[in-house]
């Protein structure tokens, strides 16, 4: 199966060669041309299947250059024993209908990890068929989760660097601690004097400049990305919507065939694309519900079919949701509307910051999605409600998925058996969750408010934050924005 780009349909590229560049050079995103089929044989046939091989389906469909072999390799080495749950995305019924598939069982408890754990694995072995013996180097501008996660899925995978920048204050305690403790032996963690955009234009500026290209080309070295637009990241996110589908039959809770809702807290449109390409393929799928924060420029859009990111930015305690520009949402556009429109779109969102889809566009994508938003005070309330009343404890972005789901069953009535993406662990952003279960403000430092939250609703903390406090500080370098290329180059040796 070949790839084509969303802004030229000339394009035409091996899956390989689309997880290995990422980015189309037109500024297009990556697309399938084809959405591979799934059968409700299909499905019968991996429910009795581990989360492993349900993956090595479903990717075998996608990543049709690489080998069984390499696919093997890749999924094994991914969803094993860094993950604290055998079944990898478990699936808990908390009350009558409302599923939650948690996706926080990885090493950084956040759902980053379901994509992060497997993309360098894919990232080597494509990069092996396409530029042989190339070394990846990695760059990553973070503002907290992102960071964290890419380190731990590159740590000591053969033949990559990874390096991080994060904004010297704009990070949380947790978050700092989380990415200074890293181990391997391939990773640096830097800071730098200044915000997140600092940051990120820093790491644009070296990833597009010629010179540093070069010398990274004479030491057979090459730049890569593990942001959220490569199509080695959204694949592995196609699965565990369908096994999430398989394991509720295994539970008894539908038949193959009935058609569930599912609900996303949405940033970057990644998740919840994800899910639009499981139904595409035939997974039984009612309505896509969207959920979002104050940033509700997605609500916006799903409900009027014009995208304008000229609105207030809200600093949220869903911070993974603060986005004003969702990249993932080209590729719905293109799957709806085509290559001539999404140019046109896009164009605009550029010179304007916002577009107006066309009417049948616009049709199309309601028939399918459902958007709603909450903000921190009604997500802070879902939390406390949650906990009282279902006795499951769940994190900030969760809640916003959860309250949007029940307005929006509250509106329709639609009780079709729903799952609920859970995106991060409650101990993550203890601060908002132990403050929304207490009810009141919290003045303990990081590591006693996990304790504190632990002791009062009797839910433990995952290892990997719980053991933060012991490890090792590794990484104390703080540079000026101007100098983040000699810190890549020192890190690289070269
Ligand atoms: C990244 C992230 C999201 C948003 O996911 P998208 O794919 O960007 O829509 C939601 N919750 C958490 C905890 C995240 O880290």
């Amino acid at each position: 199966m070949k790839y084509r780009s969303t802004r030229d349909s000339s394009v035409s590229i091996t899956s390989s060669e689309a997880i290995t560049k990422g980015i189309s050079a037109d500024g297009g995103l990556f697309v399938p041309e084809k959405i591979p089929s799934l059968t409700l044989d299909d499905i019968n046939a991996l429910v009795s299947e581990s989360y492993i091989n349900r993956a090595k389906n479903i990717l075998g469909r996608f990543l049709t250059d690489f080998t069984a072999k390499e696919l093997d390799s890749c999924v094994t080495g991914a969803y094993g024993e860094r993950f604290s749950d055998k079944k990898i995305a478990p699936v808990v019924e908390i009350k009558d209908g409302m599923n939650i598939l948690e996706l926080f069982k990885g090493p950084t408890c956040a759902f980053k990890d379901m994509a992060l754990q497997i993309l360098p694995r894919l990232l080597t072995v494509a990069s092996n068929k396409v530029a042989h013996g190339t070394k990846i180097v990695i760059l990553v501008a973070t503002s907290g989760d992102t960071g964290k996660a890419a380190l731990e899925g590159f740590r000591d995978v053969e033949n990559t660097q990874i390096l991080v920048f994060y904004p010297s204050d704009g990070v949380s305690p947790m978050q700092k601690l989380q990415m200074c403790t890293q181990e391997g032996e391939n990773v640096a963690v830097s800071a730098i004097r200044g915000n997140f955009d600092d940051a990120q234009t820093g790491v644009k500026q070296i990833f597009t400049d010629d010179s540093i290209i070069a010398k990274l080309a004479e030491n057979n070295m090459a730049f890569s990305s593990a942001n959220s637009i490569n199509w080695g990241r959204l694949a592995p996110q196609i699965v565990y919507y369908i096994s999430a589908y398989c394991d509720l039959i295994e539970q008894g809770k539908i038949n193959c065939g009935d058609k569930i809702n599912i609900t996303v807290p949405t940033g970057n449109f990644g998740n919840i694309l994800a899910a639009y390409y499981a139904k595409e393929m035939g997974l039984p799928v009612n309505k896509l519900i969207c959920a979002s924060n104050s940033n509700s420029v997605l609500t916006d859009f799903l409900t009027t079919g014009t995208y304008d990111r000229n609105r207030k930015f809200y600093t949220t305690i869903s911070p993974s949701m603060d986005i004003l520009i969702s990249s993932n949402l080209e590729r719905l556009l293109y799957s709806v509307a085509g290559t001539k429109k999404v140019k046109e779109w896009m164009q605009n969102l550029k010179n304007t910051g916002k577009y107006t889809v066309d009417a049948d566009t616009f049709a199309k994508i309601s028939e399918v999605f459902e958007a709603g938003f909450c903000d921190d005070d009604a997500t802070k309330a879902t939390i406390a409600k949650t906990f009282r009343e279902n006795n499951y404890l769940c994190d900030t972005h969760t809640a916003v998925a959860v309250t949007v789901y029940e307005s929006y069953r509250e509106r329709t009535g639609d009780s079709t058996p729903t799952v609920i993406a859970s995106t991060a662990s409650p101990f993550k952003f203890c601060r908002a969750v132990l403050e929304a279960v207490e009810g009141k403000a919290s003045n303990l430092d990081e590591f006693d408010m996990v304790g504190r939250l632990a002791e009062i609703t009797g839910a433990e903390c995952p290892a990997p934050l719980a053991n933060l406090r012991d490890k090792q500080v590794r990484f104390t370098g703080c540079c000026e924005k101007e100098n983040m290329a000699g810190v890549v180059f020192d890190m690289l040796g070269i």
